[in-house]
């Protein structure tokens, strides 16, 4: 199987800083890749590479053979590379349908001044976006939240809604960014289900960065560790837990 995501030789410094050096590596499709590594390893710099919310200093990102590093975050995002947020702020004063109604504005046909002046297009969008919302809650299980405010949701349901905010979008590649954060044993196992349902069932290739090691470990088709912007180890998971530098990278801090 060929790549479907190409990281090749990325470089980005901040002034002095290298917070990634060198990186490649490639991801195929329908595959679970996560990346790993200690504290400002660069894992997020290289999410927001990738995605192109940051500029790289060198190198380049290859999806599907084009280039999509250096673009515009919204161009990645439409051709199908979509990082989600942990800041759903934005969407906080929305019902849970709502909040997925407006993410699906980015695979919209209609101009802004379509919706404006109602054209048929933009009424058509409106339906099928409601239908594809509701559609999108019952695959997740969240079909009972769906007229929640935002604000009103607890943190694992937060979570989730930031999963269905980036499925919403029609991603062939979601990058999550420590999507397991702050939650407890029982709902890091509910969204790890979750994770493996969305690539299952919408075949969608999954990148992650991850502390929790079980989950990880649980997850994953293959692990890329980064230590001090630096890959240090490519694997499968098992190979990852027997590899020294990975060892030593994680007792030695
Ligand atoms: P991780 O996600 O692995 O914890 P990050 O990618 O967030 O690491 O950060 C890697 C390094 O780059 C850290 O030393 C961090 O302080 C630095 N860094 C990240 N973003 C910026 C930025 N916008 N400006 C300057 N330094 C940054
Ligand atoms: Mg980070």
């Amino acid at each position: 199987m060929s790549a479907l995501l190409e990281v090749r030789h990325l470089t980005k410094k901040f002034g002095g800083l290298t917070a990634n050096r060198d990186i490649s590596f490639s991801v195929k499709e329908h595959e679970i890749l996560s990346v790993i590594g200690p504290n400002g390893a660069g894992k997020s710099t290289l999410f927001k590479m990738i995605s192109s919310f940051l500029p790289t200093t060198s190198g380049e990102v290859l999806y599907r053979g084009e280039r999509i590093s250096n673009l515009k975050p919204h161009i990645v995002a439409r051709k199908g590379v979509v990082r989600t947020f942990q800041e759903t702020t934005i969407f906080k004063s929305m019902t849970v349908r709502e909040s997925i109604i407006v993410a699906q504005h980015l695979r919209s046909r209609a101009s802004l001044a379509g919706y404006f002046w109602r054209s048929k297009t933009a009424q058509e969008d409106i339906e099928s976006f409601g239908r594809y919302a509701d559609d999108l809650l019952e695959f997740l299980g969240m079909s009972a939240l769906a007229g929640e405010l935002a604000s009103n949701l607890p943190q694992g349901s937060l979570r989730a809604l930031g999963i269905a905010i980036g499925l919403a979008t029609d991603p062939k590649v979601l990058l999550l960014d420590e999507p397991f954060a702050g939650m407890n044993h029982d709902e890091t196992m509910r969204m790890v289900a979750l994770v493996r349902k969305v690539r299952d069932d919408r075949g969608v290739t999954v990148l992650l960065v991850e502390h929790d090691m079980a989950a990880v470990m649980s997850i994953s088709d293959r692990i890329v560790v980064l230590n001090f912007g630096e890959m240090i180890a490519e694997g499968t998971p098992q190979e990852i837990q027997s590899d020294d530098k990975v060892i030593e990278a994680y007792l030695g801090s």
